[in-house]
């Protein structure tokens, strides 16, 4: 199976090339034909299966033929909105339709609270034809009269289980009696609850039903496993792991640019070859970083989430999450690093006391317990208490809003795209 035989179009092709793509996950094989085709979709597919470049590939190709490069707004009517549960979940499918969509000229945005209004309400008036909004907002947006879906093709509803659950279900009736009656609908959900069904029922006309297994999924592929640790602890556990195990090719996650700088040289001092690679290193030291890494000679990267958007690089042995993301999204990209396409792969975890808010919202997401070990020598102190998390959110994403919808180092243009082969044995 290969994304040419599922009829994508050259300038997708192209794109998904770029991204380093080859073949298509199990839920891209089966949603897209289906969503070209113009149906309504019910998909059950989790975080981790692809889905999202499922739907956003397959509509932008339905979208292109009226493409524009125009400046004028008229030419740029809301043509699709994707509907998320959050914040993060909504700029990340807006990368994706950005990443997806770089060679056709389509607009997009995101709309969700928190955030200052106005630059959305200007993002609207100039025209766009993609819309990945949160609820709440949107209709918001609606009440200002800042929305015409007069021109509206397509409605998606992205991880519509999480949407009910936090209890969105009015607003989303009120956002789909806006909408144009002829139009095509996806919906996808972990799982298929009563609720989702009678959701699916009101909204769908005659869907196709598309499932994959949750074994299909990174994170049920990956081996994972928690080491609890004392905070103060974490770096002497990495090293000792690092070097007791004889670990090569080892991608450690950090939160912040500080962190990952500090943890670099710590593990330098402790003799194993490290580099940071993050927001704030220019191209070439990125490059650099990663080509050590790539050939051996660096035995650690350390990056933060956003630095590893733009890495082409997967399939490695080791994934290491020093410091747990604050996003629990954000977890399921990282250990999708390793053991892609069923190769071993294997993502651990340093977890302290600080994080077990983290750790248990990461588990609500994989919908399962993650097994803990503790590592002799390094089993944590009870009596030390939680701290609060030092704030791990990076420049734009602060609030959740950053500028110009795009994250630094994500996976632009820009991005080294080599293809590595960086599995090593
Ligand atoms: P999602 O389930 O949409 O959140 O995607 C999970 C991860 O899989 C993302 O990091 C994507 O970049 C990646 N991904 C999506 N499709 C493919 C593919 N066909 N081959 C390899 N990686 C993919």
């Amino acid at each position: 199976m290969s994304f040419e035989s599922l009829g994508l179009m050259p300038e997708l092709l192209r794109a998904v090339r770029e991204q380093g793509y080859e073949t298509p996950t199990p839920i891209q094989a089966q949603a897209i034909p289906i969503v070209l085709e113009g149906r309504d979709l019910m998909g059950r597919a989790q975080t981790g299966t692809g889905k999202t470049a499922g739907f956003t590939l397959p509509l932008l190709q339905r979208l292109a033929p009226h493409a524009s490069t125009s400046a004028s707004p008229a030419r740029h009517p809301i043509r699709a909105l994707i509907l998320t549960p959050t914040r993060e979940l909504a700029m990340q499918v807006e990368e994706s339709v950005r990443t997806y969509g770089r060679h056709i000229p389509l607009r997009s945005t995101t709309i969700f609270g928190g955030v200052n209004i106005n630059p959305q309400t200007k993002a609207l008036r100039a025209g766009v034809e993609i819309l990945v909004a949160t609820p709440g907002r949107l209709l918001d947006h609606q009440q200002q009269g800042n929305l015409n879906f007069s021109q509206l093709e397509v409605v998606i509803l992205d991880e519509a289980d999480r949407m009910l659950d936090m209890g969105f279900i009015r607003d989303i009736r009120k956002i789909i009696a806006l909408l144009p009656t002829q139009r095509q609908t996806l919906l996808f959900s972990a799982t298929f609850t009563d609720e989702i069904k009678q959701l699916a029922g009101a909204f769908l006309k005659n869907p196709a039903l598309v499932e994959v297994t949750p074994r299909n999924t990174a994170a049920e592929l990956v081996r994972q496993i928690v080491h609890p640790v004392d905070r103060e602890r974490k770096r002497a556990l990495l090293a000792h792991l690092i070097q007791s195990r004889g670990l090569e090719q080892v991608l450690v996650f950090t939160r912040t640019k500080h962190g990952a700088n500090r943890l670099s040289e710590q593990l330098d001092k402790d003799g194993i070859s490290s580099m940071a690679i993050h927001g704030n290193k220019s191209q070439p030291q990125r490059i650099k970083a990663l080509e050590e890494f790539k050939k051996g000679s660096v035995r650690v990267l350390v990056a933060t989430d956003i630095a590893a958007r733009g890495l082409d690089i997967d399939q490695l042995p080791h994934v290491v999450n020093y410091e747990l993301p604050q996003v629990p999204e954000d977890y399921i990209h990282r250990i999708g690093r390793t053991g892609r396409a069923g190769s071993e792969g294997e993502a651990f975890s340093l977890v302290c006391v600080d994080e077990h808010k983290l750790l248990r919202d990461i588990e609500k997401l994989l919908r399962k317990d993650l097994p803990k070990q503790v590592v002799t020598g390094y089993a944590p102190d009870p009596s030390i208490p939680a701290e609060p998390i030092e704030n791990g959110r990076q420049g734009g994403r602060v609030g959740g809003g950053r500028p110009g919808g795009r994250r630094p180092g994500g996976n632009g243009a820009s991005s080294p795209r080599s293809r590595p082969g960086v599995r090593g044995k």
